[in-house]
């Protein structure tokens, strides 16, 4: 995705991003992005900057984050990159569909740091339990129409 300015992504969010929100914009390796995700410094708050396939505008979205305590042992697949982790490696991201006020939330299992698109491309330490055979086009489209689906339930694009 194209770089984005602290100002602009202050503007996306609607001014509504708390300072121990913000991610540090200047080592973002823009490139490497679909989307940019990010989590709260509390934890307990994720967030994705990208752009709308609908109008084209980049758009901001918050989820909570629940993580996997006491759970370990296991593998568990990231929903939208399909990176397998072993152990906690990943976590339960929702987001309330617009207009719900909260009531309506939409989950699903997500590499913890939402650092999915770079996982894809093979730029985090790979602790991987299983390696994918599929070329990085193919995984950044399935990873593009899993991420879209989801926001697009919560009319959030
Ligand atoms: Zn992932």
């Amino acid at each position: 995705m194209d770089p984005v300015t602290e100002a602009e992504l202050l503007d996306v969010f609607d001014g509504q991003l708390p300072a121990e929100a913000m991610p540090d914009l200047t080592v973002v390796e823009w490139d490497a992005h679909d989307f940019l995700g990010w989590i709260h410094s509390a934890g307990h708050l994720g967030y994705m900057l990208l752009l709308s396939p609908n109008d084209g505008h980049l758009k901001g979205i918050q989820f909570r984050r629940f993580r996997f305590s006491g759970t370990g042992r296991g593998i568990h697949m990231c929903s939208l990159c399909h990176h397998m982790h072993s152990g906690e490696g990943t976590a339960m991201f929702s987001v309330s569909r617009k207009g719900s006020d909260g009531r309506h939330r939409l989950g699903n299992v997500v590499c913890k740091d939402l650092d999915c698109s770079l996982r894809i491309r093979d730029l985090v330490a790979p602790n991987d339990y299983y390696q994918e055979k599929l070329n990085v086009q193919a995984k950044i489209w399935r990873m593009q129409t899993r991420v879209h689906r989801w926001l697009t339930r919560a009319e959030r694009l």
